[in-house]
């Protein structure tokens, strides 16, 4: 039985928003440009107020300017684009953020797709997907969360190149852009999902594992290859034995123990990575767009 290291997301993510934090600083001291990002919140969903907050909090530790439009849900689907012109228009704004989900009458890849592909820092617009599965990833804005899942991967493995990569979820925000992101590093990349038949035996062959499908503590451990490097990105509030509610993953943690080689908690795994991304995107968005050379970070 091997001992499985814990991925330390929040020590990672850290380093990070340092790194964002001190190039900024350099940018504004030698170019005179002041990164922003603007989010925008459509309606009263507690989750999104509290990931929007978050959002914004981080930004302005790191130095960049944060901006918040705060919309009605009975917004029509005509005057939030035209939000969106204005803010593509604004010269303040290097990265906008539209917190998703919207409420039903809008069609959320209208929105994306109205985001000018320049200024998009969640990496949603079909011109950064295009560019992210045509070879281009240094060239396309890339999703945070799965970017978040690769900077933990090459931390943890002296290679990526020939792994067999089991993707598990195919959203467009996690399972697909991870997927892209594995197969840019030469994996051998398996997408995952509900009508997926023998899941268990798909997984097992993973040396990389990523999941990321809501369902809390799904993948049991003998589901995972021994030796597997597993990145759980499940966020699942669930009712603890103590009766308060918990945060757990999609992959049960315990049961990973002794047959994986490494696997992220929940929390403190990649959630950090994924705001720490954005932050990320924001500063590269505000470089590119300023005729800046890109960063190295
Ligand atoms: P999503 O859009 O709901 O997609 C879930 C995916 O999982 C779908 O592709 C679905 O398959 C698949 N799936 C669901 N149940 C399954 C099952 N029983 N067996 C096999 N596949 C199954 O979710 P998401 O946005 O990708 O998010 C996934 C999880 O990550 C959630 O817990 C979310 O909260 C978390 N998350 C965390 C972060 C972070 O920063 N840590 C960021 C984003 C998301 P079908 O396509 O066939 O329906």
């Amino acid at each position: 039985m091997q001992m499985t290291k814990r991925i330390d997301g929040k020590a990672r993510a850290d380093r990070l928003v340092a790194d964002v934090a001190a190039a900024t600083a350099k940018l504004k001291a030698e170019a005179g440009i002041a990164p922003g990002l603007c989010a925008v919140l459509v309606g009263e969903d507690p989750a999104s107020q509290v990931y929007v907050r978050n959002k914004g909090k981080a930004a302005t530790a790191a130095g960049i300017a944060s901006f918040q439009e705060t919309l009605p849900a009975s917004i029509s689907e005509a005057d939030l684009l035209a939000l969106i012109a204005r803010l593509n228009a604004d010269e303040r704004v290097d990265g906008i953020l539209v917190q998703l989900p919207l409420p039903k009458h809008i069609d959320p890849q209208r929105v994306i797709d109205a985001i000018d592909p320049a200024k998009d820092v969640d990496g949603f617009h079909a011109q950064n997907v295009g560019q992210l599965w045509s070879g281009g990833v240094s060239r396309a804005l890339v999703p945070c969360t799965p970017y978040g899942c690769l900077m933990l991967l090459r931390d943890t493995l002296p290679s990526l190149s020939g792994a067999e990569a089991v993707v598990l979820g195919r959203s467009n925000i996690v399972g697909k852009p991870m997927a892209a992101l594995l197969l840019a590093e030469s994996c051998t990349v398996t997408i995952a999902h509900s009508r997926t038949r023998n899941l268990p035996a798909v997984l097992r062959r993973a040396d990389i594992l990523v999941a990321a499908v809501g369902q809390p503590e799904m993948v049991c451990g003998d589901w995972i290859k021994e030796g597997a490097v597993v990145i759980d990105v499940g966020i699942n509030r669930v009712a603890g034995s103590d009766g308060k509610s918990k945060l757990v993953g999609d992959v049960a943690f315990a049961e990973a123990q002794g047959i994986a080689a490494a696997i992220t908690p929940v929390p403190g795994g990649v959630g950090p990575m994924t705001i720490a991304c954005l932050l990320r995107n924001t500063l590269i968005a505000a470089c590119r767009r300023r005729g800046q050379a890109d960063l190295k970070i």
